[in-house]
């Protein structure tokens, strides 16, 4: 289904065709001086709101919301071609992933990777982070990313049910956010989302921000129990190599011939060619299709299994979809000349230094239109006639519910419809923004 939000034929103001970038250092530099003497505008600014820094609003897509878009159903192919179009040309590049850790292990892979210069990603267990936290330490402070591998890797407990398994997600960042102060949004599903996740897994992980990244080569350190460092590496140089590599291996206790291994598998892979570079939250993740027969037998994710952790993330603004409300927030108020929108608490935030805002009430009161594809989790705004906006969700599916509360930062969102910030006041009792014409 495709649903037009905006009024049609109705032309809105025409589009901003001046120089944007002096325009905006017109604003900024009188802003900075007080009140603003310019154009009439009668606020005086109380508190300065840092933004990001502005992107080029021409062209792409908005690039945070765009780098969340993940199409789960899609095989491993396409994603590969598109990640390389990002990638220099003929640069391959490899993503070392260790699971299961940290361990006694570890320390060794350390060394290792560090003799080579190698940054790795660590896919760690919550239960074994609160075993060997100076070790988990170790791995952050010498560079390399940390992902979640859930709490305590028990196929039966996490695949029996959504619930227990969501929960070891969220106990699993806690304990990685408590020991080591960050938090991650990679993820590696224990065995591999292979006939244990179902489509609903997928989506409520995507949906609450997390990247789910299987592996496109499997040392096959862990088929059994001790395999042996030189089968390691046959298995390793008999796999298929592609422009990028996820590299399948373990540092979990018993992993010892993993370790051994590893020289002589960094050695490999540089003969031929590689970068070895760490996961980011903006690197598309491999990720096996769901299987059409899952090897457990449990009922659908339900809702609310899958609002728990939602409700997590948005708690720690990782979602595009507005959540929770600022408790006792003032409401935000709009103005462009004589117009007017007033958002309540519940339709805005600040995230990451921006003010953000549901795009369609945006949209449609500058005067845009929208186009909502629900089946494809798409949203357009168009504004005289060009697209100006093109979103996708994390879920490649969209309700309607879901639409309304997509939110853009505004000031980078209204560049796009030729609108310029003039002057902002924010602060605990009044939030205003006034716009340009
Ligand atoms: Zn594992």
């Amino acid at each position: 289904m495709v649903v037009w939000f905006g009024l049609f034929g109705l032309g809105g103001p025409a589009l901003y065709s001046g120089d944007a970038a002096s325009e905006r250092e017109v604003v900024q530099a009188s802003a900075g001086m007080g009140p603003i003497a310019e154009s009439g505008a009668k606020p005086v600014l109380i508190e300065q709101i840092s933004y990001e820094p502005g992107k080029p609003s021409e062209g792409d897509a908005f690039p945070e919301a765009a780098s969340l878009s993940e199409n789960n159903k899609a095989a491993a192919a396409p994603q590969e071609q598109e990640q390389k179009q990002n990638q220099k040309q003929n640069e391959k590049l490899l993503y070392l992933t260790f699971d299961d850790g940290p361990s006694e292990n570890t320390k060794q892979v350390l060394d290792i990777l560090k003799r080579e210069g190698i940054a790795a990603t660590f896919f760690v267990l919550g239960e074994q982070v609160l075993k060997q936290p100076e070790i988990a330490k170790r791995i952050v402070a010498e560079g390399h990313a940390i992902g979640n591998h859930t709490f305590n890797h028990k196929y039966d407990r996490l695949y029996g049910s959504f619930a227990e398994f969501a929960g070891q997600v969220m106990k699993t960042d806690e304990a990685i956010y408590k020991t080591l102060g960050i938090r991650t949004t990679l993820f590696r599903a224990p065995g591999g989302t292979y006939s244990n996740f179902d489509q609903g897994y997928f989506d409520a992980m995507a949906e609450a921000g997390y990247q789910v990244h299987d592996w496109n080569v499997d040392s096959g350190d862990s088929k059994r129990v001790g395999v042996p460092a030189a089968e390691i590496l046959s298995t390793i140089k008999k796999s298929k190599l592609a422009a990028t590599l996820n590299v399948l291996l373990h540092d979990g206790k018993g992993h010892a011939e993993s370790v051994k291994a590893l020289p002589a598998i960094l050695k490999y892979y540089k003969s031929k060619g590689y970068t070895f570079v760490p996961l980011t939250d903006q690197v598309k993740p491999i990720q096996f299709n769901v299987a059409k027969q899952l090897k457990w037998d449990r009922a659908k994710v339900s809702k609310p299994e899958k609002q728990s952790l939602i409700a997590f993330s948005e708690k720690l603004g990782r979602n595009s979809l507005l959540g929770q409300a600022e408790p006792n927030a003032p409401s935000l108020i709009l103005h462009r000349g004589e117009q007017r929108l007033e958002l309540s608490k519940e339709e805005y935030r600040l995230r990451n230094g921006s003010i953000e805002v549901p795009l369609l009430k945006l949209s449609e009161w500058v005067g845009g239109i929208t186009k909502l594809d629900l089946e494809h989790g798409i949203i357009e705004a168009y504004y005289d006639g060009n697209q100006v906006l093109k979103l996708s969700s994390q879920t490649g599916k969209m309700t309607v519910e879901q639409s309304e509360r997509m939110a853009v930062p505004v000031r980078a969102t209204l560049e796009k419809f030729g609108i310029i910030i003039t002057s902002v006041v924010y602060n605990d009792q009044q939030r205003e923004i006034w716009l340009s014409a």
